[in-house]
């Protein structure tokens, strides 16, 4: 068993997903479904015994203690957040809230039940801690890409918190000793991507006629990885990683925004053209946002070497996927956009 928190949002959903079609250990998710939490990612798992849904919040202690108490999961990988840089620029206080205190409350929850745990179990426990490259901060066009040891300068109150959260996880590995694993990731695309990152928006948009808005010159670069890849690192990492070490995961894809924007644009002129022509023709650049990185860039090294991972995706095959699923999927999209799915969560999931 182990314990997923944020499994409802992009990267756990597929994570949880991925889980059960690569195993039978069941999984336990938390969540508290925030306006990115949807538990609909996760109606095909509705029947199915081996996942267990809980609607909670990880600030609340006492839940977190009754959940491993009752579940005694073996592992907790550690997805919940507030994800989202312009919001983050607009609300600092919930990233604060989910991504410090809210790791800080789960770590302690874990340090009291590892602690008390028989030595075997003891020993073959994790706290696997899902991070993002942009803790490092920006990189100059032509500087080395991001290592392990490169040195944390956040920029965003995103990065920033999610920056603390690092710090946090690695001083209860050094302080208490708990089992940790940290990986910090590059970009990630795909299905089940909430459409205000920037790829989902752009198909959404673009479906739609609306603007194309791109920061800038649109020249910032981001690397990026199809969502599974990431999903099958943090895999690699849970069972193989050392423990207290922390892995970078990339795909070795560094592209700048409006390249990314031109690919879905040529990809849904080939898959579902539109009449009024090419879907560029709605790209429009908007102001830059405040303190916006330019460049990250993931070295990624030490996972290929250490535990053999790679990606299964190249950008070109996960790109044509992601455009293809969100054009398959067009009542998920509708839900987000329209909300509904918010209300049929309050009615279907009580706080655990
Ligand atoms: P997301 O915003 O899609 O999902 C976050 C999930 O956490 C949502 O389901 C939300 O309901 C839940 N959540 C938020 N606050 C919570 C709380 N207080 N208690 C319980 N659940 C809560 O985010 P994502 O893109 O899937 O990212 C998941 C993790 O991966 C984050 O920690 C993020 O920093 C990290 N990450 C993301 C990327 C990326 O490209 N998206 C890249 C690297 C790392």
């Amino acid at each position: 068993m182990i314990l997923v928190t944020g499994g409802a949002g992009f990267i756990g959903s597929n994570f949880v997903l991925d889980w059960l079609q690569q195993s039978d250990e069941p999984v336990i998710t938390l969540d508290a479904l925030t306006y990115a939490g949807n538990v609909h990612n996760l109606d095909s798992l509705r029947e199915d015994p081996r996942h267990t849904f809980v609607h909670g919040d990880i600030c609340d202690r006492a839940l977190i203690d009754r959940l491993l108490a009752t579940h005694r999961p073996r592992a907790i990988v550690h997805f919940a957040a507030e994800s989202h840089v312009d919001r983050s620029i607009h609300g600092p206080g919930a990233f604060i809230r989910t991504n410090v205190e809210g790791t800080f409350t789960l770590l302690e929850a874990a340090r009291a039940h590892w602690q008390a745990l028989p030595a075997d179990e003891k020993a073959a426990f994790r706290f696997h801690h899902v991070s993002t490259d942009e803790v490092y901060g920006s990189l100059s066009a032509d500087a080395p890409a991001f290592t392990e040891t490169h040195p944390y300068e956040p920029n965003s109150p995103y990065s920033a918190s999610k920056a603390a959260s690092d710090h946090l996880v690695r001083a209860w590995f050094h302080t208490y000793g708990l089992p940790v694993l940290t990986t910090n990731c590059s970009n990630n695309y795909g299905p089940y991507h909430f459409p205000e990152k920037l790829i989902p928006l752009m198909i959404v948009n673009a479906l739609a006629g609306k603007p194309l808005p791109v920061y800038g010159d649109g020249l910032n670069v981001r690397d990026w990885l199809y969502v599974t890849d990431h999903c099958s690192a943090i895999r690699a990492v849970l069972a193989r990683g050392r423990v207290g070490e922390t892995y970078n995961v990339g795909g070795w894809n560094e592209m700048p925004n409006i390249e990314i924007v031109r690919t879905v644009c040529a990809l849904l002129d080939e898959l579902k053209p539109d009449p009024a022509g090419p879907y560029s023709r709605l790209i429009t650049f908007v102001k830059d946002r405040p303190g916006h990185d330019r460049r990250y860039a993931i070295d990624a090294r030490k996972i290929e070497r250490e535990l053999g991972w790679r990606p299964a995706e190249t950008f070109a095959t996960g790109i044509r996927k992601t455009v293809q699923w969100y054009l398959d999927h067009p009542e998920w999209v509708a839900q987000v956009q329209s909300g509904a799915y918010r209300d049929w969560i309050a009615a279907q999931y009580q706080p655990a």
